[in-house]
């Protein structure tokens, strides 16, 4: 039995990458701090006898008994509220992290592949995103401990590649969505649907003309698998082309939830892209992957999935676990 394990594993995809490897006949070890994550997500694997959850931070040293043959690194806060709060533990888990996992990496000649993001293009001036671009990022901008943990994550895993020969694999995730995501972390897709449920005005940021591309979570598990399984260790985009401005996906969101509420606009975020679409060819290509699901169906899932959250879920502003992290 091939044995993975995925940090992250309470996470939005982390916890989809945990179901997948199982449905696939995997031995999984999920690890996570619960910093972001919620062990809700990964509940029902309580009871597989193949899945073995590590309460553990992965900036500090990692162990895990026996044989590996995979490693996913999926920790990291990665909604601008979460990094712009928690800016350290960004960091760490990028940095710090990302040297113990490829250090366990290199003693269990384990492949690794780590989850990088188009926010390594920055504000991108260069539209679509290809691989080649090498991006615009302020690194003392807000997004600057995100951005920059995430570049030098590439980096050393680069580096740990050409020096050491390790098997890696870096996947530039673009916005992803789906059910499990938290639903008030900020990011634009749950804030929209929670202020729907709730009954609130949809709050779009500068005049919405700004644009992002989503990817539904299954077609991004499906690529990140065969992304792992390929030979290919040079960085790779994974997300959906349909490009969408923010304003046109609050309309969306309307129809979507029947919501009476209206649209209102709040100041852009300093550091907000302007534009974000990925240039999939060499998933194409290589992979012989591209996303198959319409943003409309993608949608009613996530918003089925959303309205099943207990009040808790529904109001809180923050993860429970979150006070304790503040330093
Ligand atoms: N956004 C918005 N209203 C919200 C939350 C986000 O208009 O309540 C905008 C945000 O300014 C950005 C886009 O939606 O332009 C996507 O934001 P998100 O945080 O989801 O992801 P990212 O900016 O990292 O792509």
């Amino acid at each position: 039995m091939k044995t993975v394990l995925i940090t992250g594993a309470a996470g939005f995809l982390g916890s989809h990458l945990c179901d997948h490897f199982l449905s696939e006949g995997y031995k999984v070890y999920g690890m996570d701090n619960l910093i972001t994550g919620d062990l809700q997500n990964i509940e029902h694997l309580f009871t597989n006898e193949h899945f073995t959850f590590y309460h553990h931070d992965v900036s500090t040293y990692v162990y895990i008994p026996g044989k590996l043959d995979y490693i996913l690194h999926f920790a990291s806060p990665a909604s601008p509220i979460d990094y712009l709060k928690i800016p350290i533990q960004t960091l760490k888990v990028g940095s710090l992290g990302i040297h113990n996992l490829l250090g366990l990496a290199r003693v269990k000649s384990a492949r690794i592949l780590i989850a990088s993001t188009s926010e390594i293009y920055g504000d991108p001036l260069v539209h679509p995103q290809t691989e080649e671009y090498w991006g615009n990022v302020n690194p003392v901008g807000p997004r600057g401990v995100y951005d920059e943990a995430k570049r030098f994550q590439e980096a050393m895993t680069m580096a740990y590649h050409n020096i050491h020969d390790l098997d890696t694999r870096i996947v530039r995730i673009f916005n992803t969505y789906g059910p499990r995501m938290r639903l008030n972390d900020g990011r634009v897709l749950p804030a929209f649907i929670g202020q729907a449920i709730r009954g609130e005005d949809l709050t779009v940021f500068g005049n919405g003309s700004q644009t992002r591309s989503f990817c539904y979570v299954d077609d991004l598990v499906e690529g990140i698998y065969r992304l792992l399984l390929s030979d290919y260790h040079m960085p790779m985009n994974l997300g959906n082309p349909d490009e969408i401005s923010i304003l046109d996906f609050a309309e969306e969101i309307v129809k979507l939830t029947g919501t009476s509420q209206k649209i209102v606009f709040k100041d852009l975020p300093e550091g907000d892209p302007e534009k974000r679409r990925p240039e999939i060819s060499k998933a194409k290509e290589i992979l012989g992957w591209e996303p198959k699901v319409k943003r409309a169906d993608g949608l009613k899932i996530t918003y089925e999935y959303f309205k099943t959250l207990d009040h808790d879920h529904l109001y809180k502003n923050e993860h429970k676990n979150f006070e304790k992290y503040f330093r």
